[in-house]
């Protein structure tokens, strides 16, 4: 059972991982006490609470195709949208 960083749940444009880690860390461990309650598998409880979180780290993909676009276009274009993907990221957590 992985959390935090090693989960993948770095937020990739902003470099941010300590909220992730932290609400990886307590839906693991609510995982494990429903599994011992219930007698049942813990892994696979924890993967559909954490599906949410990757699919909203999975949307902010796009925004290094972008800067990557906007660097070779013109470098100049690069502050706001790195500014863009910053304040977009910061949005959705
Ligand atoms: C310079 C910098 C600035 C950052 N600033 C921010 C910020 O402002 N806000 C934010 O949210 N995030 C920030 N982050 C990211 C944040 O630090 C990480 O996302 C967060 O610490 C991840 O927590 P973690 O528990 O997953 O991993 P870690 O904090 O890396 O903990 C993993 C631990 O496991 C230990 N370990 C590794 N291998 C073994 C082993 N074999 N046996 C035993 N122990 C082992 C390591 O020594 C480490 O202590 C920053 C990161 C860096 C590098």
């Amino acid at each position: 059972m992985l959390v935090g960083d090693v989960a993948g749940l770095l937020m990739p444009v902003t470099g941010e991982g300590i909220g992730n880690g932290m609400l990886s860390s307590i839906l693991a461990t609510e995982s494990i006490n429903q599994a011992l309650q219930l007698d049942t598998l813990a892994m696979p409880r924890y993967s559909s609470k954490l599906t949410p979180l990757i699919e909203k780290i999975r949307a902010t993909f796009p925004w290094f195709k972008r800067i990557e676009e906007a660097a070779k276009n013109n470098p100049r274009n690069l502050p706001p949208t790195v500014r863009d993907a910053y304040l977009d990221t910061l949005q959705n957590f």
